[in-house]
């Protein structure tokens, strides 16, 4: 669990943090702080949540925060979990991202600004929106 030895980790305190990444780097483990706070990506279809289609919640696996229901998560192609809604509109926060030579929208935690992924307009109705997350930064937990 992301709650070993991470005092900043709540699925209920929505509290806006403000944590180094100097701090983060002796909480998390090396895969998602590299993801989370370096803005890496896994490899494509590597995840552990690619393939998901239970019921539940995505929770950030750096802060907690909810980010994604199952009901918003659909089989995409590309390798990677796909939702075409976040669970709240302020659950995540949008930046320009210009690297690699591209024009992409970044989607980061609203609680911890961790880097989850981007998100792109070519998911399925009814909000056409493809969120391309990686499995390392979401946490999954089945509805009970
Ligand atoms: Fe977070």
């Amino acid at each position: 669990m992301a709650t070993n030895n991470n005092p900043y980790y709540s699925r209920t305190d929505s509290t806006k943090l403000h944590v180094t990444n100097k701090e983060w780097l002796k909480i998390l483990p090396t895969n998602v702080y590299s993801i989370a706070r370096e803005k890496g990506t896994e490899w494509a279809f590597t995840g552990k949540y690619y393939k998901t289609d239970t019921r539940g919640t995505y929770y950030c696996a750096v802060c907690g925060n909810p980010l994604f229901k199952s009901d918003a998560k659909f089989a995409s192609s590309c390798g990677w979990p796909s939702f075409f809604e976040s669970m709240k509109p302020d659950s995540v926060l949008y930046v320009e991202d210009y690297t690699h030579g591209m024009h992409r929208t970044e989607v980061l935690c609203s609680r911890c600004d961790s880097h989850l992924g981007h998100i792109f307009d070519d998911g399925p109705a009814p909000t056409h929106q493809r969120f391309c997350m990686n499995s390392a930064v979401l946490e999954f937990e089945p509805e009970s």
